[in-house]
């Protein structure tokens, strides 16, 4: 009996993609893939995206494992290069680069390179991550124009911090601070994640960088994806693996943290944190099992939960399949469950985790 299983819809993807291209349609799009695209599965995800114009990832390792993979757009490295070594490795595969800072430029400025790089001058408006400082702007933008090293036509970016809060004033104002600095500047503009798609049109500028959007998940504050026009990619379902029957006061699970208040039935399924899902949602967070709703009890352990369903009117069996989140239980929903937001859900399913890719109908 197959167990923990993520199915991964693709034509959701392929739909989502046009989804986002309605919202942004002056927009050339930059995949964002990185963490395995978010616990998605790497190469698999890249092939079915030939409409996007480049992809991009955190790691030269996962740009590498997408050209292993047989992959051949463009691929932007979100954070650059770590070290003058790796510039050959840019230059051989086609890898664009983000400029952060002073030292990546030094080490381009005083290599050899074969050919161009391509690069993306990020500026920190206001995220305080990554990003040379507005005022450093002008000076880096003509080094890198004198640069023959570069290819010439830069793009010019930068990160919101709080696009996921329509209520924040901080992404009017990052857009602010970077459109004032670059005004008299005819490169092309890049700005926004899936956030900044859905909630700041003001901010789409040329390029555009989703992530968790195409996987067909809301980042914005308490909505689903559903609400944007999405389509979850990822289904994560199991089976259950026993049905018990338990008296009134008993205690359930590891540390007996939950107690039945009357006789109920217990399903017990095949599903842990040894899969990545999280271990501390809170008592009654959903399972969907035959097309309803049940609430987890007791702590989640490496390979199981239980969970509370009464005195089982469904007739649920062993063998039934339950599903985690998908489709019918938004990851957003989960995450909110377990105090933290679906990226980390979707980038922590496990290697124990089989993958179902069900290819596109469309
Ligand atoms: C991860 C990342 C994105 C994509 O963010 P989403 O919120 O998943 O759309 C965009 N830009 C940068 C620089 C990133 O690191």
């Amino acid at each position: 009996m197959r167990l923990a299983t993520a199915e991964i819809n693709l034509s959701a993807l392929s739909y989502n993609l046009k989804r986002i291209k309605e919202l942004a349609p002056d927009a050339r799009v930059m995949a964002v893939l990185k963490a395995n695209a978010y616990g998605h599965g790497l190469v698999k995800i890249a092939q079915h995206l030939n409409d996007a114009d480049v992809f991009a990832v955190a790691r030269i390792d996962e740009a590498l494992a997408l050209r292993a993979g047989g992959l051949t757009k463009p691929i932007v490295l979100l954070e650059g290069f770590f070290n003058r070594t790796d510039l050959p490795i840019l230059i051989a595969n086609n890898f664009e680069t983000i400029i952060h800072d002073e030292n990546q430029l030094r080490a381009i400025e005083t290599s050899q390179l074969d050919a161009r790089l391509s690069v993306w001058l990020k500026i920190d408006t206001g995220m305080h991550r990554l990003g040379i400082e507005p005022q450093q702007f002008e000076r880096f933008y003509q080094r890198l124009k004198a640069c023959d090293n570069i290819n010439p036509k830069m793009k010019l970016m930068t990160h919101f911090s709080c696009a996921d809060d329509l209520n924040s004033t901080q992404t009017q104002h990052q857009i602010t601070v970077f459109e004032r600095l670059v005004a008299d500047k005819p490169e092309a503009r890049c700005l926004a994640n899936s956030a900044g798609v859905l909630g700041w049109p003001g901010s789409h500028g040329d390029w555009i960088r989703p992530g968790l959007m195409m996987y067909g998940v809301s980042p914005m504050l308490n909505r689903v994806g559903a609400e944007h026009g999405l389509k979850p990619v990822m289904r994560l379902t199991t089976r259950v693996i026993a049905i018990k029957t338990i008296a009134a006061g008993e205690k359930v699970g590891y540390g007996g943290r939950w107690q039945s208040q009357q006789q109920t039935q217990l399903a017990v399924v095949a599903m842990g944190y040894g899969d990545g899902y999280p271990r501390n949602v809170r008592c009654g967070t959903p399972v969907v099992i035959r097309e309803k709703r049940y609430g987890i009890v007791g702590t989640v352990s490496m390979d199981m939960i239980t969970v509370d369903i009464g005195n089982n009117p469904d007739g649920i069996a062993v063998g039934d399949p339950v599903e985690m989140w998908g489709p019918a239980l938004p990851v957003e929903e989960v995450a909110a469950c377990a105090g933290t937001i679906p990226y980390e859900l979707l980038c922590n399913v496990t290697t124990r985790v089989s993958y179902d890719y069900l290819t596109p109908t469309d």
